[in-house]
């Protein structure tokens, strides 16, 4: 039997980064998500470039696995042109159908979900340090879900000469979904409201309630879903299905095609652009007349104003105390530092100080262990200098 497919697929920048480094492919019978890592812009041309060269040459007829290891191919030697562009590499999470079957290539923490009679099931094992500490039970997996280090990848296309790439091959029954996505839509909204989600029957109706919902639990990483039901080939396709997408890794040009549905007070969330946002937060400010009637009763002022200065001295003595207890470790002027405080910058003010300065440079670090210093991960005292130890900055 051939089935028939419906797709949605959405890419969104989140809420806290400053570009998107996801890419997606529709371009049916492949379907891809990818989700690049690597400072300076490096991750976006990771992950578009590992997207297109699978695109092109499952368009020209070669099977998954090569065109997956062509994608490895790619990235690996565009990395290996320039210092800067070391340690670039990418997740990949690809299937392209064949007939009634699913066939699958897969490296890095994206995921493959299928939904079945209301069943969801995770396809593809997340190439990632916690996700192997978990198979091997050295972790639960509620521990590895909020681990400091959960996006460090055992594995990625890119970064090797050869990649070792899952394949599987999954049969599909008519009303099936399949969801590939980025760890910033699996790592953020759990599998429950993903289940549902899926289940709508329009697939991108389903992609913007999830990214909708990626973004209302705070967006902290970038967002990419893309969603496939799978019908009885004899069925009609419907009308209205959009053109073919192919390769999109921009947020804005994918948001300008699928505008945002808009249901009940959910304005802020979801897909609206930056202006109207904007006016968005402009009409929930406090009104004037409220400000107003706090001024008139002096009394009630006088207590509002001492019960918001002994809050602020509270919460500055705890800050000072987790402040002084916290560390991690990053990098000052190209070199390696152990920061007690929290990498946190509010604009000119930094929640962190230089708690000891080594000489190793950041740029002599392996990509694992560059990978474990931008996680910028919070450690107690102890355990900060063990790690410091461990990445040779005291020789
Ligand atoms: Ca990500």
């Amino acid at each position: 039997m051939t089935l028939a497919v419906q797709h949605g697929a959405l890419s969104d920048i989140g809420l806290h980064r400053k570009t998107n480094e996801d890419s997606y492919v529709v371009e049916p019978p492949l379907f891809a998500v990818c989700d690049g890592m690597g400072g300076a812009q490096a991750g976006e041309v990771a992950s578009s470039m590992a997207a297109t060269t699978l695109a092109t040459a499952v368009a020209d007829g070669r099977p998954l696995a090569e065109a997956a290891a062509a994608a490895n191919t790619a990235v690996y030697e565009h990395a290996a042109g320039s210092d800067e562009r070391a340690g670039m590499g990418t997740t990949l999470t690809a299937f392209v159908l064949e007939a009634d079957r699913a066939r699958f290539a897969h490296i890095g923490d994206s995921r493959a979900y299928l939904l079945r009679g209301g069943e969801l099931r995770q396809l593809s094992d997340d190439h990632s340090l916690v996700a192997e500490m978990v198979r091997d039970g050295r972790l639960t997996a509620e521990e590895a879900a909020v681990h400091p280090h959960r996006s460090i990848l055992s594995r990625a296309l890119g970064t090797e000469p050869r990649a070792s790439i899952d394949a599987f091959v999954v049969d599909l029954l008519p009303d099936d979904v399949v969801l590939l996505c980025s760890d910033g839509l699996s790592g953020v909204v759990p599998e429950d409201g993903i289940r549902k989600m899926l289940g709508r029957p329009d697939p991108r109706d389903a992609a913007q309630r999830l990214i909708r919902e990626a973004r209302k639990q705070g967006g902290p990483d970038n967002i990419t879903a893309v969603v496939v039901r799978f019908s009885a080939a004899a069925a009609e396709p419907p009308r209205d299905e959009p053109e073919t997408t192919s390769v999109a890794p921009g947020a804005d040009e994918v948001t300008a095609e699928l505008p945002p549905v808009v249901d009940g007070t959910d304005a802020t969330a979801g897909l609206a652009d930056r202006s109207e946002t904007a006016e968005s937060r402009t009409s929930s400010a406090p009104s004037a007349a409220g400000v107003a009637t706090l001024a008139r009763d002096h009394r009630r002022g006088l207590v509002a104003l001492v019960v918001v200065l002994v809050v602020l001295v509270a919460v500055a003595a705890a800050g000072a105390v987790v402040l002084s207890t916290v560390f991690f470790i990053g990098v000052d002027d190209g070199r390696l530092a152990v920061f007690s405080g929290l990498p946190v910058e509010l604009g000119p003010i930094k929640l962190h100080a230089v708690y000891r300065r080594s000489s190793r440079a950041y740029a002599s670090l392996s990509v694992t262990e560059r990978t474990t210093v931008d996680a910028r991960g919070l450690r107690g005292k102890a355990e900060v200098m063990s790690l410091s130890d461990s990445l040779g900055m005291w020789p």
